[in-house]
C-alpha cells in the first residue's frame, strides 16, 4: 500500500516484557520466523519493574510446599473465580521455568544451601518467592533478554501497535499481521504474520493513581476486542495497598510487598497495628490473632499463623481505606508502612536496596529510621483476554494472548508474585501454540486485505484533520478519565457512581471524536496518546460497566451496596464483547468452567 514498510513472519509477538519475551523465544526454539514489536525500547517492559520475586514451589526453603498448596493459594486468592486450569498449569509448571531461566544465567539471591533463596508474600502459605534482592524483573528481563537477542529474533523497538488485520475470506475470521507506526518518524508498517501474540500488559494509565508507566493503556485489551476477541471479567482491577502518597510527584509509585514479607507492619496515626481488626472470617483460620503469634511466625511458620499485613492484596488495601476514612490516616492521606522499629538497618539495606533508595531520593525519607507513609494504587489488572488455558488462543483464530493482557488466571484477585510466574508459563505455552499454528497455516497463510490497511491508515491520521470548530487536546480528556476512574470507578464502587461514570465515560467518549494535535507525524507524543486514547476509553467503559453488573464484593472489585461475596455470582463470569456499533462494549454471563474433584479436595 502506497510502498509503506512491509515484513512477514510466522509469529508476530507485541510486547516485550517477560510474557512476550518468553513467547517469543519458544517460539523462535520451535523453528518459527518470529518479531517482536515493542512500544518503547527493549528491556523498558513493565516487567523490569518487578521486585518481589516469582512465586514457584520450588520447596527450598519449606519442602512442604508443592504445586498443590500453590494451587489451593492462588484459587483462595483469587477468591476462586480463576480458571482453575489455568491456575492448575501455572502451579506445576512454573518451578521448571524458573530453573530454565537459572540456566539460561539468571543470578538469584541464594540460601545458605546454595539453593535459590525464597521469600515470603502475602497470601502465599510458604516463603515461595524467587528474587533477586527487590530487582528480580530486571533480573528476569535481562536474561530474557539476552537469550532472544542471541536466538536473532527481530526486534522492532519504539514501534506502536494500532490495529490488527484480518483474512475475513474463510468461514471464519483469521488473523493475518498487524498495522502499526514508528514512532520516531511516525511512518507506517505493515507486520505479516499468521499468528499474533498480544503482550502489550496492563491499562493501569486510566487510572490517576497508579504504579503503572505511561505504556500500560490497554492496548492489547481493546485491539482484541476490535478484533473480534472477548475479555473476561474486567471489573477485577487490582489495588495495590501499598503505594508511595508523597511528594505528589511520586504519588502511586509502588512500595514493594516484600516490606510486609520481610517484618514490615501498617499503623495508623494513634500507632495502632490495626491489620488484626480487618481479618474476615474466609482467612480467619490461617492469620494470626495477636501481635505475638503474628511475629514469632517469620521463624517458626509451622506452629504459627500469618500476620495479617500478609493477608491477600484486596484485603490489605481496603483495609488502609477505612482506616483513612475513619480519620486514622496519615497527614497525606495515607498510613505508616514501619521496618525501622523491626529490623535493624543492615538488613533493611540488604534486602531492600532499591525501597531505601526510592525513599531517601524522591521522598527524603531513611526508611531504617523512619516510617514511610503509604496508601493504595492501581496496580494490576485481573480482567483480560479471554484465552485457552492450554494454547493461549483467543477466540479469533491466530490471535494469542499473554501476561498481564490476558485473563483467567487470577481470577478476582492476583497473589504477588504470581505475574512473573504467569508470564514464564503462558509465554512458552503461547510461543509453542503460535508456532505450531504457523506451521499449520504454511500452504495457506491468510492474507491482508488491503482495504483494512488504508482504513488503519486513515483512522491514526485522524487527529491532524479538525472535525468542526470544537476540538479537544488529547491530555485533557486523559486527564479527565483518570479522574472519572479514580473517583468512580475506584477501589470502593456503588451502583451510582458507576452510573455516573458511564455518563462521563460516554461523553468522553464523544469530545473524543474531535481531538486534534498540533505538530507533525515525527516523533509528536500529543498524537501517540490521540490514538492510545481510543483503546482506554474501550478498556475503561469495559472495567466500568462490568463492574456495574456484577451486584457483589469479590477480591479486586468492592461494592459498597453489596458488600458481600454472592453465591449465584460465585459461578459466574462476565464476557466483554464489542458492540454492534463497534465502537461500544456489551456484556453477556458466562458459568464458570466445571473444576474436576481432584483439584476441588485441594482447595476445600
Ligand atoms: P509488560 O512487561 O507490561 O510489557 C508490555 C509490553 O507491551 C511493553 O514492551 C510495551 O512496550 C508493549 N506494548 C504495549 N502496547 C503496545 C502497542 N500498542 N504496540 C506495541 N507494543 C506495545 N509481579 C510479580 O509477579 N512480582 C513482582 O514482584 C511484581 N512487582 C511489580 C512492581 C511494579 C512496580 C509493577 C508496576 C508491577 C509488578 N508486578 C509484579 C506485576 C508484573 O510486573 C507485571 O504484571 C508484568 O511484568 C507484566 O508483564 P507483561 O509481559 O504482561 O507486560
Amino acid at each position: 500500500v502506497g510502498g509503506m514498510e512491509h515484513h512477514d513472519f510466522d509469529v508476530l509477538v507485541i510486547g516485550a516484557g517477560g510474557s512476550g519475551l518468553r513467547a517469543a523465544i519458544a517460539a523462535q526454539e520451535a523453528g518459527a520466523r518470529v518479531a517482536v514489536v515493542c512500544k518503547s525500547l527493549l528491556g523498558k517492559a513493565h516487567t523490569v519493574m518487578a521486585e518481589g520475586g516469582i512465586a514457584a514451589s520450588l520447596g527450598n526453603l519449606w519442602p512442604e510446599d508443592n504445586w498443590q498448596v500453590h494451587f489451593r493459594d492462588t484459587m483462595r486468592g483469587g477468591k476462586m473465580l480463576n480458571h482453575w486450569r489455568m491456575a492448575q498449569l501455572h502451579a506445576q509448571e512454573v518451578p521448571e521455568r524458573v530453573l530454565e531461566l537459572e540456566d539460561w544465567g539468571a543470578l538469584f539471591d541464594r540460601t545458605s544451601e546454595g539453593l535459590i533463596s525464597q521469600r515470603d508474600f502475602g497470601g502465599h502459605r510458604y516463603a515461595r518467592l524467587a528474587h533477586v534482592g527487590d530487582r528480580t524483573g530486571l533480573e528476569m528481563i535481562r536474561t530474557l533478554q539476552q537469550r532472544a537477542v542471541a536466538l536473532g529474533i527481530e526486534v522492532f523497538m519504539e514501534c506502536t501497535v494500532t490495529e490488527l488485520l484480518l483474512d475475513r475470506t474463510g468461514e471464519t475470521p483469521r488473523i493475518s499481521g498487524a498495522f502499526g507506526y514508528w514512532r520516531e518518524t511516525g511512518r507506517f508498517m505493515q507486520l505479516e504474520a499468521p499468528s499474533v501474540i498480544l503482550a502489550t500488559g496492563g491499562i493501569g494509565r486510566a487510572f490517576k493513581v497508579t504504579t503503572n508507566s505511561w505504556e500500560y493503556t490497554g492496548d492489547g485489551h481493546a485491539l482484541a476486542l476490535r478484533a473480534g476477541a472477548s475479555l473476561v471479567n474486567m471489573e477485577f482491577v487490582q489495588f495495590h495497598p501499598t503505594g508511595m502518597v508523597w511528594p505528589p510527584s511520586v504519588k502511586g509509585l509502588l512500595v514493594t510487598e516484600s516490606v510486609r514479607g520481610d517484618g514490615g507492619v501498617l499503623r495508623n496515626s494513634e500507632g495502632k497495628r490495626f491489620m488484626f481488626d480487618y481479618i474476615t472470617d474466609y482467612f480467619k483460620d490461617e492469620t494470626a490473632d495477636s501481635e505475638d503469634e503474628a511475629d514469632r511466625w517469620y521463624d517458626d511458620k509451622i506452629n504459627n499463623r500469618r500476620p495479617p499485613e500478609l493477608l491477600p492484596r484486596d484485603e490489605v488495601a481496603r483495609a488502609i481505606n477505612s482506616e483513612v476514612k475513619a480519620g486514622r490516616g496519615s497527614e497525606h492521606g495515607g498510613v505508616f508502612l514501619d521496618i525501622a522499629t523491626r529490623r535493624t538497618p543492615e538488613f533493611i539495606m540488604r534486602r531492600l536496596p532499591s525501597m531505601y533508595h526510592q525513599f531517601k531520593e524522591l521522598a527524603d525519607v531513611d526508611i531504617t529510621k523512619q516510617s514511610m507513609e503509604i496508601g493504595p494504587t492501581c496496580h494490576y489488572v485481573m480482567g483480560g483476554i479471554e484465552v485457552d488455558p492450554d494454547t493461549e488462543m483467543s477466540k479469533v483464530a491466530g490471535l494469542y494472548s499473554v501476561g498481564e493482557c490476558s485473563g483467567g488466571m487470577h481470577g478476582s484477585n492476583r497473589l504477588g508474585g504470581n505475574s512473573l510466574g504467569d508470564l514464564l508459563v503462558f509465554g512458552k505455552r503461547a510461543g509453542d501454540a503460535a508456532a505450531a499454528h504457523a506451521d499449520a497455516m504454511a500452504t495457506d497463510r491468510p492474507k491482508v486485505d488491503p482495504a483494512d490497511v488504508s482504513s488503519a491508515k486513515q483512522v491514526a491520521l485522524a487527529p491532524f484533520e479538525p472535525t468542526g470548530e470544537h476540538t479537544e487536546n488529547p491530555y485533557t480528556i486523559q486527564a479527565d478519565l483518570q479522574q472519572v476512574m479514580n473517583d468512580l470507578v475506584g477501589i470502593i464502587r456503588t451502583a451510582d457512581e458507576l452510573e455516573r461514570s458511564l455518563v462521563e465515560i460516554e461523553k468522553l467518549k464523544q469530545r473524543a471524536q474531535h481531538l486534534l494535535v498540533t505538530g507533525n507525524r515525527q516523533y509528536n507524543p500529543g498524537w501517540h496518546l490521540a490514538l492510545d486514547l481510543r483503546n482506554m476509553l474501550l478498556v475503561s467503559e469495559s472495567v466500568a460497566k462490568a463492574a456495574l453488573t456484577r451486584q457483589e464484593s469479590r477480591g479486586g472489585h468492592t461494592r459498597d451496596d453489596f458488600p458481600l461475596p454472592d453465591d449465584v455470582w460465585a459461578q459466574k463470569n462476565l464476557i466483554v464483547g464489542l458492540d454492534a456499533t463497534g465502537n461500544g462494549i456489551e456484556l453477556t454471563e458466562k458459568p464458570l468452567p466445571e473444576m474436576p474433584d481432584e483439584l476441588k479436595k485441594l482447595v476445600e
